[in-house]
């Protein structure tokens, strides 16, 4: 589903991504770990050409990516992604917000899209807040509709930017418990995360990246339990 060969990113002379190879399957669930800039953010961003690289390649799905080819539709139209803050529309409702992509992008049917929005609000917990406007909502329920907003895209694979670090504690477990839902039934998802018990359970694999490169990879429990790398030793011992 994407395939990452030797890519290399910089911002002007600073060399973010030092050559990153890593495959993820279709079905997997995979969290990337790894310090405060390490690259986690910008390589999600190379994914769906929110960011060019220089070097190396991304596949997404066959698709090449490449930030500046017609072709980066076809790539945002299989990967959705949910940001760490919820981005939602604020002047629009939740059932809006959920809508607009639908109606818009895929120039779907408004009754079609708006019974599939309802029922995606429905499965995040959120049926009975349709007519909210963002500001009325919790920041677990803004996102939420956040993920709501991204399935109804209908995409191959989601990725996540720490989708809960700027939520208050108590509302982390309700977007997780989602997240897990999406995990069970086989959803493809990159998952930038420093919830590093919730990797354990749903995580397939785990990529840790540092300093740019990705210094292991592997089983989740396997590398979480065992970690096989002095430098992932340390980490895992700081964030755990
Ligand atoms: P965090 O855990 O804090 O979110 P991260 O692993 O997501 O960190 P990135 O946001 O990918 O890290 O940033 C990696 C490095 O690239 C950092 O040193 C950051 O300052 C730098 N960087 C990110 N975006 C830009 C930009 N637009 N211009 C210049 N430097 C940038
Ligand atoms: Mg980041």
């Amino acid at each position: 589903m994407i395939i990452f060969e030797d890519v290399h990113k910089s911002f002007g002379e600073f060399q973010v991504l030092k050559g990153i190879d890593a495959r993820i399957a279709k079905g997997q669930v995979v969290c990337l770990i790894g310090p405060s800039g390490s690259g986690k953010s910008t390589l999600l961003r190379c994914i769906n050409g929110l960011e060019c690289y220089q070097r190396g390649l991304i596949r997404v799905g066959g698709v090449v990516v490449d930030a500046r080819s017609r072709t980066i539709h076809d790539v945002r139209m299989r990967a959705s992604m949910v940001f760490q803050r919820f981005n939602l529309f604020p002047h629009r409702t939740a059932l809006e917000n959920v809508m607009e992509g639908p109606l818009y992008v895929l120039k779907e049917g408004r009754d079609e899209v708006c019974e599939r929005s309802l029922s995606l609000l429905r499965r995040v917990g959120l049926g009975e807040k349709s007519d909210a406007y963002p500001a009325s909502l919790s920041g677990g329920q803004q996102q939420r509709v956040a993920i709501a907003r991204a399935l109804a895209m209908r995409p191959e694979l989601i990725l996540f930017d720490e989708p809960t670090s700027a939520l208050d504690p108590e509302m982390v477990g309700e977007v997780l418990a989602v997240m897990r839902s999406l995990a069970e039934e086989h959803m493809t998802m990159l998952i930038v995360t420093h919830e590093i018990q919730f990797a354990r359970e749903v995580a397939d694999t785990v990529l840790f990246l540092d300093g740019g490169r990705i210094v292991e990879q592997g089983d989740a429990t396997q590398m979480l339990n065992n970690p096989q790398k002095e430098r992932t030793r340390d980490f895992l011992r700081r964030v755990t």
